[in-house]
C-alpha cells in the first residue's frame, strides 16, 4: 500500500499544511510519495525529499504547473496513478485552498468519493471528519479502490525533516496542458506577519471594530507586540474591516495556535468551529453573556478600546 501526497508550494517553498499531510499520510501506510507538480521548483523538491517517512519525490517540473492550476493538478495526479499500475491506494491533498480546489477533480475522474477535511486515521479505510460546522464529527469508511482525502493540517503535527540520507527524487513527464483553465492574474497580498492558517498567536477582531482604521489601529499593534498573525471573524470582513483572506471560521481559515485572542468577538459557533482548536483562547467583550467566554481560558470582560490599547502598551 503506498500512499501519494499531493505537495502545496509557492515554487520556492513548502506550505506547512503539506507536512500535516505527509503525517497523516505515515499513519495510513508505510511508503508515502510526494508529488511536486511546479515550474522551477528543486527546492520545494529537495525540501520534501528531506522530511523523515518520505521513500520518493516525484517532481514534475515544467511551465504548465508555473500557477497551481487545479485542472493541470489533477491531471498530473492521474498520469501518476495510471503509471503506477494500481500501487497508489490513498491520494491525499492538504485542505489547503489549492488541495480543496484539486481533490474533487480528481475523485470525479477517477468516479469515487473524496473525504474532505479528515481530521483523524482510523484504519487504511476508515476515517474522521467534521460536520456541521465542527459540532459533530463522522466516522466514515470507503469501499473506493483509490481513496481521494483532503486532510485537516490542524489535526495532525507536521512531519519533521529526517535524520538520514534523503529520499529519491525521481523526474516525471508533464501533462500537457488541457487548455480550458489559465491564469489570468495574482493578487498575492504581502505581509511582514505571520501566515494566519499556520501562525503560533493569532490576535483576531471582530465587529466591535466598527471600522477598517479602528480594526488596523487597535488589532494591528498588539499582533506586532506579539508577533502574531491577525484575524477577523465574518462579521469583521463582511463590513470591510479586514481583508476577507482574514476570516476565521467555518468558511474562512481553520487555526489552532498556541494563543488565539478574540477581541469584540461574539463567539458564533460558525468562528469557534474556526479556532477551536487553539491551545489557549483569550476572549475580550464587554457583554457578560456573550457566547466566547464559555469557550475562552481566560476572558476580559471589558471595553476593547480601552483594554487593548492598555495590554499592547503593558507589553
Ligand atoms: C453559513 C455561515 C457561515 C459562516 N461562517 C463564518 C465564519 O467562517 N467565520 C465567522 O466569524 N463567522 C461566520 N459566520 C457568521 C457568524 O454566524 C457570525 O455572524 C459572526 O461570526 C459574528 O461576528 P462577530 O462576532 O464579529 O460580530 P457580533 O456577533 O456582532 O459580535 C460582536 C461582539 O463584540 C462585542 N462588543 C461590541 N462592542 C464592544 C467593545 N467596545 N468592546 C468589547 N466588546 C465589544 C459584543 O458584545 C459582541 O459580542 C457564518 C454564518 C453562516 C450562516
Amino acid at each position: 500500500m503506498t500512499v501519494l501526497v499531493i505537495a502545496d508550494h509557492d515554487q520556492r517553498t513548502v506550505r506547512a499544511a503539506t507536512l500535516s499531510t505527509i503525517a497523516a499520510a505515515l499513519e495510513l501506510g508505510p511508503e508515502v510519495h510526494v508529488l511536486v507538480a511546479g515550474h522551477g521548483a528543486d527546492a520545494v523538491a529537495v525540501q520534501l525529499a528531506n522530511i523523515a517517512g518520505v521513500a520518493k519525490v516525484l517532481q514534475a517540473d515544467d511551465p504548465v504547473h508555473a500557477a497551481a492550476l487545479a485542472e493541470r493538478v489533477a491531471g498530473q495526479v492521474l498520469a501518476c496513478l495510471g503509471a503506477s499500475a494500481g500501487r497508489y491506494s490513498h491520494v491525499l491533498f492538504p485542505a489547503t485552498a489549492n488541495g480543496k480546489d484539486a481533490a474533487p477533480r480528481l475523485a470525479a475522474k477517477l468516479d469515487v468519493a473524496p473525504i474532505g477535511d479528515v481530521v483523524k486515521v482510523i484504519d487504511a479505510d476508515t476515517f474522521e471528519r467534521p460536520i456541521y460546522a465542527g459540532n459533530a464529527l463522522a466516522t466514515v469508511r470507503s469501499r473506493d479502490a483509490v481513496k481521494v482525502l483532503t486532510v485537516r493540517a490542524t489535526a495532525f503535527a507536521a512531519a519533521a525533516a529526517a535524520t538520514g540520507a534523503a529520499a529519491a527524487i525521481e523526474h516525471i513527464a508533464a501533462v500537457a496542458d488541457g487548455g480550458k483553465a489559465r491564469l489570468v492574474r495574482s493578487a498575492v497580498s504581502a505581509s511582514e506577519r505571520p501566515e494566519l492558517a499556520s501562525a503560533a498567536i493569532v490576535v483576531a477582531g471582530g465587529r466591535a471594530l466598527a471600522s477598517a482604521a479602528n480594526f488596523d489601529a487597535v488589532i494591528g499593534p498588539l499582533a506586532d507586540k506579539l508577533g502574531a498573525a491577525i484575524g477577523a471573524s465574518r462579521a469583521a470582513v463582511d463590513a470591510g474591516y479586514a481583508p476577507n483572506d482574514l476570516q476565521v471560521g467555518q468558511t474562512g481559515k481553520i487555526v489552532a495556535p498556541r494563543l488565539y485572542l478574540a477581541v469584540g468577538i461574539s463567539g458564533a459557533i460558525q468562528h469557534i468551529a474556526g479556532m477551536k482548536d487553539a491551545d489557549v483562547i483569550v476572549a475580550i467583550n464587554q457583554d457578560p453573556e456573550a457566547p466566547i467566554f464559555g469557550f475562552a481560558d481566560f476572558g476580559l470582560e471589558a471595553d476593547l478600546f480601552t483594554a487593548v490599547p492598555q495590554i499592547t502598551a503593558a507589553l
